[in-house]
């Protein structure tokens, strides 16, 4: 698993080989360890020192997420005064919509405390303006067109994920940037995986109502218990290709969130009682 640890603060985080490749941009996938601190060698579901860096309930306190999060940009050697004023992510809330962000919005509403509100993906050109995007089993993709200077943030769980919301993205930087989709590096970041995200019926159908049934069926492999289970990375790989990118610009992670819950958090894997206090991770790009 990329997991690498060698940046001044020694935070472990999960990057992408294939962006890596371009030092104008930072990017990362947060996890649940802190500065200086080892991987975990078990399964941890809970701990009271999980480094959350985004998450409901008693741990996400305001200062010590910004803390964190202030430890996460200069991790990526990015300059915290500089760019958190800039900081800017979409509200979440399962859409297929794409927000550009543009001159007139920079460093105005934009910050962590006011999440761009019915948006699951942004994309923007300017500097200093990180995108960032929350998980604990949904999707992160991160986008670059190095053409063009291009960044894309995007949150793909599955209804944005039936909804092609990574495609939309990219139409987005097509049309509002003139990016060539065969310049687009993509990376699709940790998630619930195809062994463990079962389904039912809303899924089946929307599956197959967007993909047709033939290419919805390898999507929703059968289980040996009758379910079907839903694969996101895959289905997430087919919209980007459909918009236009080569498959050699695709990194899979191909890590699930609930099988690695060493490393990351997952919304299902934690207990219903305790679902009012899950953890989350932030997934991140900046051009710098
Ligand atoms: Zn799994």
């Amino acid at each position: 698993m990329p997991i690498y640890s060698n940046n001044p603060l020694e935070l472990p985080l999960f990057q992408f080989s294939k962006l890596l490749h371009y030092p104008e941009i930072a990017h990362a996938v947060a996890t649940r360890r802190g500065p200086g601190q080892p991987l975990f060698q078990e399964a941890q579901p809970t701990l009271p020192d999980d480094y959350r860096t985004a998450g409901k309930g008693i741990y996400n306190k305001r200062e010590v997420i910004y803390r964190r999060r202030s430890e996460f940009l200069a991790a990526l050697g990015l300059d915290y005064e500089r760019v958190q004023p800039n900081l800017t992510s979409p509200l979440q809330r399962h859409t297929n919509r794409v927000a550009v962000v543009g001159e007139e919005a920079y460093g105005t509403h934009l910050n962590w405390d006011k999440p761009l509100d019915n948006y699951d993906a942004v994309v923007t050109n300017l500097p200093g303006l990180p995108l960032m995007t929350l998980h604990a089993d949904c999707t992160p993709v991160l986008l670059y067109d190095p053409l063009k200077k291009v960044i894309g943030a995007v949150h793909s769980g599955w209804r944005g994920t039936v909804g092609k919301i990574s495609l939309e993205a990219v139409r987005v930087m097509q049309q509002h940037y003139g990016s060539a989709p065969e310049d687009i590096v993509a990376g699709i970041g940790p998630s619930i995986g195809p062994c463990c995200y079962q389904v039912g019926e809303p899924v089946l159908s929307a599956v197959a109502a967007a993909f047709g049934p033939e290419v919805a069926k390898p999507l929703l492999p059968l289980q040996a218990d009758s379910s079907y289970h839903f694969d996101l990375w895959q289905t997430i790989f087919l919209t980007l290709r459909e918009a236009g990118l080569k498959p050699q610009n695709i990194e899979q992670s191909t890590t699930c969130t609930r099988c690695n819950l060493t490393h990351f958090f997952s919304y299902r894997a934690t207990p219903v009682e305790e679902r009012d206090n899950y953890g989350q991770f932030v997934s991140l790009i900046c051009l710098r």
